[in-house]
């Protein structure tokens, strides 16, 4: 494993208990690992522990192997070989592109080796231009040269494409991941965008509270989201109490729901069902029928707010719909569910 944490532990004031609490987390060798949550969960604590800016009160840290932190040893950052990129790039400003990225650094191949990262990163004919004569994602891309010119083990984002404007972000994000890959590198980023997680990650860790929700792939979290809150987080989800019945069905007010993932649930189990609003197709045959309530159209899709059944079995489920489809309040529609987006969840933790 690149990085490896075990029960790690980090209390700024114990009045608002830990911001990271007993975290576990194996972070593979050349891998995107990428953690996301809302404001306040951990993610930057846990990044800075990794770098050694916040020394933790109980657990251990190793990066390729070596202990960097636990309760006798602690190696401070510069001796722990990681790269940083922050969201404000911290470059020097009055240093040019050239010397930006060799800062620090010595040797008779110096010249030769900036050359070769600035090629890597695309700026191979920006030696001398400033900071100020960049664009936004070409001074990321400095900021990540100067990262990566020093062959770190492992290279942490804060956030980087939040300064960007959306076009900008999506472009930069694809090319930090492509010279990432190129560069075979080991990284972790911190987001609270979760479209960002799942267009970037190898692995996604979703935290709350400084604790660890759930780990996986992005298709493993958006697909089988094991708890309520990753359901939500992660995109949209309808959650709806249940029994396991047979044959992966789940028996609900609805009647019965194919589901893909029981997570070893037994028969006549009480549950909560996870539907992600593309588990329902509209089919004249469907076996759900169900009124319009409100449409929001979003270009992809008419994300609409649907009634469904009759009396205290009536419930609202969230439907996204073609979005050339003509629908509105009111529009009686039927659906058919379709299990690749419907998760037994295993609760809250
Ligand atoms: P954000 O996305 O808003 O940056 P985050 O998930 O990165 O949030 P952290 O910055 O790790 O969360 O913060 C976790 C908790 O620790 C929060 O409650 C925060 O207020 C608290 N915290 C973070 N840094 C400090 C600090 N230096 N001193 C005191 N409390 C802190």
């Amino acid at each position: 494993m690149a990085i490896s944490l075990q029960h790690v532990t980090k209390t700024y004031s114990s009045a608002n208990g830990p911001a990271v609490d007993g975290l576990s987390l194996d972070i593979p060798q050349g891998h995107i690992t990428t953690l996301l949550g809302p404001s306040g969960c951990g993610k930057t604590t846990t990044l800075r522990l990794i770098a050694g800016f916040e020394r933790p009160e109980q657990g251990s840290i190793a990066i390729a192997g070596r202990t960097m932190a636990d309760n006798q040893r602690w190696v401070p950052p510069e001796k722990r070989g990681i790269g940083m990129v922050f969201q404000d790039y911290a470059l020097f400003p009055h240093l040019n592109v050239e010397r930006n990225t060799g800062f620090g650094l010595k040797g008779p191949d110096l010249k030769k080796k900036v050359q070769s990262t600035l090629d890597l990163v695309g700026l191979g004919n920006y030696l001398k231009a400033m900071p100020h004569e960049l664009s936004g994602g070409q001074q990321q891309r400095v900021a990540l040269a100067r990262a990566l010119i020093r062959d770190p083990l492992v290279i942490l984002f804060d956030e980087p494409f939040s300064n960007l404007d959306t076009d900008l972000r999506e472009q930069m994000r694809q090319e930090v991941v492509d010279i990432l890959q190129r560069a075979h590198a080991t990284a972790v980023f911190v987001t609270h965008d979760q479209r960002e997680a799942l267009a970037i990650s190898d692995q996604i860790v979703v935290m709350k509270d400084g604790r660890i929700q759930q780990q996986g792939s992005p298709r493993e979290i958006y697909q089988y989201p094991e708890t309520a809150f990753v359901a939500s987080f992660v995109g949209q989800s309808n959650l709806l109490p249940g029994t396991m019945g047979t044959d992966g069905y789940v028996m609900t007010a609805l009647g019965p729901i194919p589901c893909h993932h029981t997570h070893g649930r037994e028969t006549g189990e009480p549950v909560t069902l996870s539907i992600r609003p593309d588990s329902f197709e509209m089919d004249p045959d469907g076996e759900l029928e169900g009124t319009i309530l409100r449409t929001v159209y979003t270009g992809e899709a008419i994300d609409a707010l649907v009634t469904l059944g009759q009396g205290s079995t009536a419930c609202n489920i969230w439907v996204h719909i073609h979005p050339e489809e003509q629908v509105r309040t009111g529009t009686v529609l039927r659906f058919t569910v379709l299990p690749h987006f419907v998760a037994v969840i295993r609760g809250d933790a």
